[in-house]
């Protein structure tokens, strides 16, 4: 049974109702393959056996065989009085307890009248072959015996018995008639109403099924939109809402994530650090409102600038980016932050307080290395932090990078903007 509890609540159901009609297909195909055999059976213990004309038969033969054959023999004197006293007494002992049997099965009114007149007939000629027997205990010559009358006697109760069976065999034919009638209306009904009631399930299942289904087609629907739901949940859990660039959230996660998969596979990873030069100046100059656009500005061109798919910009926070590239060197990081400082600087955004340029210009410290096991997880922040700094210092409007993540004081390579 551990197969069905495994099963869905639609494959159950399935199960249960396919059992269901199967079983009742299956009784229908047996009732009609022994139908006949059934019927056959039912017919020969109505009217085969059961049928009282046994009984009837019986009687004619003692009276044709038992009783006449003494008689002849008495007639011809081939057997002694005694003979003849004692096998006569045993025929009509047995004549009546074959009609006392014939009696005890059930009668139709109709049919009483006509038993009664035969019970009578019966006592007639048994009354003239107790006569015969009296005649014997008084010494009478039994070949005196009138063939004529007792051949008349025979024919009368012959004929008398012969109807009493034919009027049972015709009663049997009518009521095996009517038996067979009802039979086949009962079948035909039973039949009907199995197949009403396979409609029925095959009905009953089909609006059980589509239910399931409208609930599954509607749960599928409300887990999608939940999903969706879900889904921009996390994209604004994970967006700046400012730049629409990732955030410092997300730069965790990728971070951590892009990590562990350069130390898997010793590759590059690159680390860098961006911060607008003298944005407070900025701020002070043309307001805050200008200030958001400036930093959405700048977002706008570090998307455009990284387009490739393992390419990740964040907002870590106020007027600072940071950048993550994978599988590249030292050379193609140094080419990508020029390109950005450029770009910058070409947006041509006023900055008239700026002592670097006219327009706004961005500093940016890089990182760049081979990551290996030893690679410490903070280290790649810090020496970034640090190249930014030297960056700053270094007039802004440029880069500063290092391959060097052991050292505090490393071999830098900076460059400064024009
Ligand atoms: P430096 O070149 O040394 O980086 O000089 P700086 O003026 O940029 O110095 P600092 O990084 O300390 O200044 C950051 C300024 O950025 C302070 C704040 O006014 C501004 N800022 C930070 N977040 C936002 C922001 O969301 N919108 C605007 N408009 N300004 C911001
Ligand atoms: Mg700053
Ligand atoms: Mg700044």
């Amino acid at each position: 049974m551990q197969f069905i509890e495994a099963l869905k609540l639609r494959s159950k159901l399935l199960f249960l109702f396919l059992l269901v009609t199967i079983g009742l297909f299956s009784v229908g195909i047996i009732g009609a393959l022994n139908i006949d055999s059934m019927k056959k059976n039912l017919d020969s213990l109505y009217f085969g056996s059961l049928v009282p004309v046994v009984e009837l038969n019986k009687i004619l033969q003692i009276y044709h065989g038992n009783i006449t054959n003494t008689i002849y023999k008495a007639k011809n004197a081939s057997i002694s009085n005694s003979q003849v006293s004692s096998q006569i007494q045993n025929a009509l002992m047995k004549v009546k307890y074959q009609w006392r049997s014939y009696e005890s099965h059930f009668k139709r009114d109709g049919e009483l009248q006509y038993v009664e007149y035969a019970a009578s007939e019966i006592k007639d000629t048994n009354a003239y072959f107790e006569n015969i027997l009296l005649g014997i205990l008084n010494g009478n010559e039994l070949k005196n015996i009138s063939i004529v009358n007792f051949e008349k006697q025979m024919e009368h109760i012959h004929s008398t018995i012969k109807k009493l069976i034919n009027y049972e065999v015709e009663v049997a034919k009518y009521e095996r008639k009517k038996f067979l009638k009802i039979y086949e209306s009962v079948m035909l009904n039973v039949g009907i109403i199995l197949l009403l009631v396979i409609l029925g399930i095959l009905i009953i299942s089909f609006y059980v099924f589509k239910s399931i289904q409208d609930d599954h087609t509607k749960l599928e629907i409300t887990t999608k939109k939940l999903q969706r739901a879900n889904k921009k949940l996390e994209n604004v859990s994970y967006t700046d809402v400012l730049t629409s660039l990732h955030n410092r959230r997300y730069f965790n996660f990728i971070y951590d994530r892009e990590l562990k998969r350069a130390k898997r596979t010793k590759s590059y990873i690159t680390f860098m650090m961006l911060d607008i030069d003298f944005f407070k100046q900025y701020n002070d100059t043309y307001g805050h409102i200008e200030g958001d656009f400036a930093l959405k500005s700048v977002a706008k061109v570090l998307k455009d600038s990284l387009q490739r798919p393992s390419d990740y910009v964040f907002r870590l926070g106020g007027e600072e980016f940071g950048v993550i590239l994978i599988d590249t060197d030292e050379s193609n990081s140094a080419k990508l932050a020029r390109d950005i400082c450029d770009a910058i600087r070409g947006r041509k955004i006023k900055h008239e307080t700026s002592t670097v340029n006219d327009y706004l210009t961005i500093s940016i410290g890089i990182v760049c290395c081979i990551a290996d096991e030893a690679l410490n997880e903070d280290i790649l922040i810090s020496r970034a932090d640090e190249m930014l700094y030297k960056a700053k210092d270094g007039g802004r409007d440029g880069y500063t990078i290092t391959t060097n993540i052991s050292e505090s004081t490393t071999k830098v390579e900076e460059e400064k903007g024009a």
